[in-house]
Order: C-alpha cells, then sequence, then structure tokens
C-alpha cells in the first residue's frame, strides 16, 4: 500500500530536536521480521546551518521512533487512583469532549486549559490556538516556550519593534571577529554550530567553565564567570568601561547612535554609577578581564553579542537581555551587516513556537490578542465575530499554578510538554495535575506527565508527519514524512479535528492535512510582524531560503519595517526585491535600513541590576543553576528512550568544586541530596575544579527524584513571566550509598 512505497524512498527532512534543524535524509532499513514497520537511518546532509554535521542527539534520533513503549492505543483511566486501560479512539474522544463540554457549560469556558510546545510544527502551533480560541472558547493557553525564549522576545520587541531569534543567517557567524556567547552553551546544546564559530574570537559568560568556555580559551578567547543572577550587572559594566575607555566615541558610532537610535544619553547616564570595581565585587569578574573583553568586542571589525537561556531564565531575564542589546547598540552592531545581536534559540520550533498563536498573549501572525485590529483580521480567517474571541490567558508558570485551584482551570490539555519535568518546582506541578478532574496528554510514550493523566492520546512523531518548522534564523523548512505513523496513531491534527467537530465545529475549520493548515496560516499571518503569506509550499519544495517575514507576491513587506535581502543566503537566492508585485524573496537580514519601531530607530532602554528572587543564606548556602547535556534534550521523554543516549548520560549529578564538596562532606561519586526551599533531589557528585566555590550545577533532563526542577523557582520575571531557572538558593547533604 501507500504506506509500503513510502517506505522504499529517502527522505530529506530536519532533525526532531534543536532549533539548528539540522538537515538530514532519512532511509528505510529492510524490516527485520515480515509485518515489522522499517527502522530509518539517519544521514547528515548539506545545509547552510549544519554543513553536512549532526550532533549524538541527531544521528540516533531515529531510535525513539521505535522505542519499545511507544503508545499504539489511547488509555483511559476510569476513577482518579485507578488504573489507565486501553480505549478505542473514539471513546477516548468522545469521553474528552464530553467532559470538556460539561464543563464548560458548568464553570465557563475558562475552566478548560491548553499547553503547548515549542517542539510542534508551525501548523500544529497554529492549530493547537485556534482550537482552544474557537473549539473552546477559552483565553487558557500557553505554552513551554515560555520557559525558554520569552525573555528575550520581549527584549528584543522593546528594542527593535521586532523579536526574531537570529535577525541574520547563522552564516554571517563565520565572518564575525568576535562573537560574546552570553549564557549559550551551543558546544553542548548544539554542537554543529561550533563550525560557524571558528574563525571569530569568542568570549563566554557564564558562571561555569563550559564546554563552549573551555574551546573558546583554547582558541585565545576569554571567559567570564559571573555569579549566577549577575550579568545584568556585567553588562552595565563592560558598557561603562567602553565609555571611559573612549571606544564609544568614534564618527561611525556616533552617527550610528544618532540616525538610528533613541534613548542613548539615559542608558549613558544610567551606567555612569556602575564602575568596574563595583561590579567587580558584585559578579566576582576581574576589571582586568572586563578590559580585555571590550577591548577585543570594540576594536573587533566584525562582532556579534549572543544571548541563550543563561541571560534569559531569570525573574529579570527581559532587562539582563536588554543590558546586552543596549552594549550592541551602543557599538552599533545591530543591523549593520556582518554584525548584529541575536538570540540563540532552543526549541526545535521555539522562533514559529511563539507566532502562530499558541501564547496566551498573542493571535498568528505574532500578532497581540489585544490589539482590535489583530483580533477582527484573524477572526475574518477564522469565520468567526471578533467579540467571540477570548482575551489574553495566564502565562504558563500561572497557568499550571492555578489548575485545580478556585476560579482555575479544572482541566488541562498537553500537546508536545512534559511540564511534570520541565516547569520550575516541579514537585508542586505534580500537586496541581493532580488536583484537575480531567488531565488529557497527546504525547508517544507515557511521559512523567502522561502517567498522571485521566486520557492518553498517542501521536505521531516528527518523521511520520509532514509540516514546516521556523529555524532560529527564521528560516522556515519542511519537515517530510519518511514512513507512517504505527497503527492506532493519530496526528496531533487529526486529534484537534476529533475534538473539535465532537465540541460542535464544522469539520473544515480543523483539517488534518498540514499543508491545508499551512494555507490557512499564511492568510491568518497576512500583515502580521511575522508574514508568512508568501511561504508557499513549493518555493520550500524547491529550496527557496525564506527568512520571515515573507509577504504575498503583491502585498509590500508588511508592517516590519525590514529589508528583504538577496545576498549571502546558501540555497536558492531569492527573487530581485520585493516591490512591484513580484515575489517576495524572503528576509534574510532585518533591520538593515532600518528597525521595526515606526520611528524606525532601536530604543536603548535604561536597566538597573537587583538581586536574584532568592539568595544563598546560612540555611541554604549556594547557588544551583541549571542547564542542558550533550546526550539529552529538555525533559528528557525522548533522547532518555535512545540506549546510546542513556548509556552516556544515564543519571542526574551535581557539579561542584572539590572544596565546596569536601566541606559538605561529600567523596567523588557520592550520592547527594541537593535542598533548596522548595524540594529536594538527589544527584552523583562530581567534582570539578573550575567551579565556582559558590554554585553547583544540574543538568534537568532527569525525571522524580532526581529532577532539578524540584528545586528551581517559580519568582518571574514581570514582563516576559519568565521563571527563575538559574538562581535558587541550595545546601548540599550526603545522601548514603546509592
Ligand atoms: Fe542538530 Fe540540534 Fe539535532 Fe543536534 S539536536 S543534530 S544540533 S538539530
Amino acid at each position: 500500500g501507500a504506506g509500503a512505497r513510502e517506505a522504499q524512498a529517502a527522505t530529506d527532512t530536519h532533525c526532531p530536536y534543536c532549533a539548528l534543524q539540522c538537515a538530514m535524509t532519512l532511509t528505510p532499513n529492510p524490516a527485520a521480521r515480515p509485518g515489522d514497520r522499517p527502522t530509518l537511518t539517519v544521514t547528515p546532509r548539506q545545509f547552510p546551518t549544519n554543513r553536512g554535521g549532526l550532533c549524538q542527539k541527531g544521528w540516533t534520533s531515529a531510535t525513539v521512533l521505535t522505542a519499545p513503549d511507544r503508545l499504539t492505543t489511547p488509555l483511559v483511566r476510569d476513577t482518579k487512583g485507578g488504573e489507565l486501560r486501553p480505549a478505542g479512539w473514539d471513546e477516548a474522544l468522545d469521553l474528552v469532549a464530553g467532559r470538556l463540554g460539561a464543563l464548560r457549560a458548568e464553570r465557563g469556558a475558562d475552566s478548560v486549559a491548553v499547553f503547548g510546545s515549542g517542539g510542534l510544527t508551525n501548523e500544529k502551533a497554529y492549530a493547537l490556538g485556534k482550537f482552544a480560541r474557537v473549539a473552546l472558547g477559552t483565553s487558557q493557553i500557553d505554552y513551554n516556550g515560555r520557559f525558554c525564549m520569552s525573555s528575550a522576545a520581549a527584549a528584543g520587541n522593546r528594542a527593535f519593534g521586532l523579536d526574531r531569534g537570529l535577525p541574520f543567517p547563522v552564516t554571517d557567524l563565520d565572518t564575525s571577529d568576535v562573537v560574546v556567547l552570553v549564557g549559550a552553551n551551543p558546544a553542548e546544546t548544539m554542537p554543529p554550530l561550533m563550525g560557524h564559530l571558528s574563525h571569530p574570537r569568542l568570549v563566554v559568560v557564564d558562571p561555569r567553565r563550559t564546554a563552549t568556555a573551555e574551546a573558546a580559551l583554547a582558541a585565545g578567547g576569554i571567559h567570564l564567570a559571573p555569579a549566577p543572577g549577575t550579568d545584568l550587572a556585567l553588562a552595565l559594566g563592560l558598557l561603562h568601561l567602553a565609555l571611559v575607555d573612549g571606544y564609544l566615541d568614534t564618527e561611525r558610532r556616533r552617527a550610528y547612535r544618532e540616525r538610528r537610535t533613541t534613548g542613548w544619553d539615559a542608558v549613558r547616564r544610567s551606567v555612569a554609577s556602575w564602575w568596574p570595581e563595583r561590579v567587580e565585587r558584585l559578579t566576582g569578574v576581574a576589571v582586568a578581564d572586563m578590559r580585555q573583553a571590550v577591548h577585543a568586542l570594540a576594536t573587533a571589525r566584525r562582532a556579534h553579542i549572543l544571548t541563550g537561556r543563561g541571560a534569559e531564565q531569570h525573574a529579570k531575564g527581559v532587562d539582563t537581555v536588554a543590558a546586552w542589546i543596549n552594549l550592541a547598540l551602543a557599538l552599533g552592531l545591530p543591523g549593520r551587516p556582518g554584525s548584529g545581536y541575536g538570540c540563540l534559540t532552543g526549541q526545535g520550533n521555539g522562533q514559529g513556537g511563539r507566532e502562530h498563536g499558541q501564547k496566551a498573549d498573542q493571535l498568528p501572525g505574532y500578532r497581540s490578542i489585544s490589539d482590535d485590529a489583530a483580533r477582527a483580521h484573524v477572526a475574518g480567517v477564522w469565520g468567526v465575530d471578533p467579540a467571540s474571541l477570548p482575551g489574553p490567558g495566564r502565562s504558563a508558570t500561572e497557568l499550571l499554578q492555578a489548575l485545580g485551584t478556585q476560579g482555575g482551570p479544572a482541566a488541562l490539555l498537553v500537546f508536545g510538554s512534559n511540564p511534570v519535568v520541565s516547569a520550575p518546582r516541579s514537585g508542586q506541578v505534580a500537586e496541581r495535575l493532580a488536583a484537575l478532574d480531567l488531565l488529557v496528554v497527546a504525547d508517544f510514550v507515557l511521559s512523567e506527565t502522561a502517567r498522571m493523566a485521566d486520557v492518553v492520546l498517542p501521536v505521531a512523531q516528527w518523521a511520520e508527519e509532514s509540516g514546516t518548522m521556523t529555524n532560529l534564523e527564521g528560516r522556515v523548512l519542511r519537515r517530510r514524512r519518511a514512513q507512517l505513523p504505527p497503527e492506532g496513531v493519530r496526528t496531533d491534527l487529526e486529534v484537534l479535528a476529533g475534538l473539535a467537530t465532537r465540541l460542535g465545529r464544522p469539520a473544515e475549520d480543523f483539517p488534518t492535512d498540514p499543508d491545508e493548515v499551512l494555507a490557512e496560516l499564511r492568510r491568518a499571518s497576512a500583515g502580521g510582524i511575522a508574514d508568512y503569506s508568501g511561504v508557499e509550499v513549493e518555493r520550500l519544495e524547491a529550496g527557496e531560503a525564506l527568512h520571515w517575514p515573507v509577504p504575498a507576491a503583491g502585498t509590500g513587506t508588511g508592517s516590519t519595517g525590514s529589508t528583504g535581502s538577496t545576498e549571502g543566503a546558501e540555497g536558492t537566492e531569492g527573487a530581485e526585491g520585493a516591490g512591484g508585485g513580484g515575489v517576495h524573496p524572503g528576509t534574510p537580514r532585518l533591520f538593515l535600513d532600518r528597525f521595526a519601531h515606526p520611528d524606525g530607530r532601536a530604543r536603548f532602554l535604561v536597566v538597573e541590576h537587583r538581586d536574584a528572587a532568592e539568595l544563598p543564606d546560612a540555611e541554604h548556602p549556594l547557588y544551583a543553576t541549571t542547564g542542558r547535556l550533550l546526550q539529552h534534550y529538555q525533559s528528557g521523554a525522548q533522547t532518555r528512550r535512545v540506549p546510546e543516549l542513556a548509556a552516556a548520560a544515564p543519571e542526574a549529578f551535581v557539579e561542584v568544586h572539590p572544596d565546596t564538596a569536601r566541606r559538605a562532606g561529600l567523596a567523588e561519586g557520592a550520592h547527594a541530596r541537593v535542598v533548596s526551599r522548595r524540594g529536594a533531589t538527589l544527584a552523583r557528585v562530581r567534582y570539578v575544579e573550575s567551579m565556582r566555590l559558590d554554585t553547583v550545577f544540574l543538568p534537568f533532563h532527569f525525571p522524580g527524584e532526581q529532577a532539578a526542577n524540584a528545586l528551581t523557582n517559580p519568582a518571574l520575571d514581570p514582563v516576559s513571566r519568565m521563571p527563575e531557572f538559574k538562581v535558587s538558593a541550595v545546601r548540599l547533604e550526603p545522601a548514603g550509598p546509592p
């Protein structure tokens, strides 16, 4: 049949994990036994971002498709505390729709909530937002991207009037002379990116001497290791030094600030008090090291400042990113060919995931849900009354905290996420999920969150369905189906359609063909910030490098004030120019002529350092910070099921300076209990000489008693609603033999 035919061909697609979206080809192997599904072999493919490279996660990504505990039938729990039992699709969907409908009627539409993911394709993210607003009528939808890029998104929107992770192609980094990486560890999290960082001198800002910091030091670069929660102060100090050491006084930089920015005078005054000795006392970074970094950055011909989760995951994440953007603007980097500021997106579709309406405050096209014109446009595409669209809902952390409380949602639908492992203060998240009337989880295995569900819906994986993803440089990519899902498994789009029709929506409102969804998404995004209206499947199939905005032919460049550029992108060159009703070539580089604010200028923002939401004290004397490992992705629901990855990184550990460990009575390899004010976790002790004496590090990929997020602080940034994953106060205790 069709499945067998499809299984013969090699399929070009992209990695299921991170935002680099490395290109790969999937080739079917003959089935081991008749009737078995063929396994797939992964071969890296040439593409501008990965240039034929893959990391260990990418190489082994096909293994997840044949995970032995893959679900192929819906599961239903008849009574709280009872067991999950297999059920048919009709029974499961009837049950879910029936209970959601009843809750809605009894307690109002906001009694039902939806939790999405930055791993979903553009089409699924779009359909999920529409499903929540139209089929459920709820305002209560947000997604796990709130935990990773919301601070840089908010800072980018404020400074530039537009947020696209990298406003230039990754390949621009190849010719940069100095790249500052703030709280980003690509040597572990996206290794092929390091191929673009071999020429520039690297300045790595990270409390830990990460693999990236090691690489920088080995190549003559610089590592600045501020205390957790002080990188905002470090940015203020670097700007102060750039100013007093005379680097900002050049003709070119003065002209840039005058013509292309506003607000410099206020920022210049605000950094006056951040003299280097004060910054050294607060951050622990030596003045001489700061000076060296400023000199390198300010004298480089071409330079970039890139921020990652380390800058963002703070209760002051937006201000921290803004402080680094101020430094970039003072030096005249953003919008200058060959230089710039960017944010390294983490999740595979972290970029697209925040553009199509699964965010609590947004509609498709990266539009505000509070904007009347946006509501009217999107309601028109959806064929509903704009007044029927709900307003903004709770952000991810607040949504999870409200579950099962008086006035909070009583039901939650989770797609592509595992918040029991990945959300801050995970112990409390589990309590809130347990307090729900109804938890529905769509996943491919019994993730830690799915285990708690009343209904589990088995869904297809990346290589079993088509769709588009938007990578870290805002380039829209085609994910292609390499094989059919196992029998009994449905796609997320089919699940949403099945529920929507049962909730009374016409079937044509929720198409199950991803290309049909893309066609509708294009119309919904038209004229918005992230304008996809010119993203035609045929153009993607032809290999065109379509970086958004890509307005449809003849519609101009939308409201982004961006400049289409035809130079430099590998792959098919775009057509000349955007005017005259011709085909728009896409926008590899933003801000070359103007920024996206109405006046065309970027905005300096006055920001001040403030302490982390909690600081070490006598009872919890150490900072704990968390991050990722080479072998694992996010909550580990996928990568912990890949034998090679699980063998290489099987368990949680805590990196600690030997002196600090000994003081707590902990030998190398011993099991430690790490205790914060919110919970405790078990981790094997790793002595790491380069650690700061006041800081420990834990990877967050492990569940249950090894969950690093049992410790983390749900204190939120006031603007982005990002939790403070990167700073908690902890103590270490011996936990006895393993
Ligand atoms: Fe590339 Fe990221 Fe996949 Fe690794 S996880 S292969 S870096 S896309």
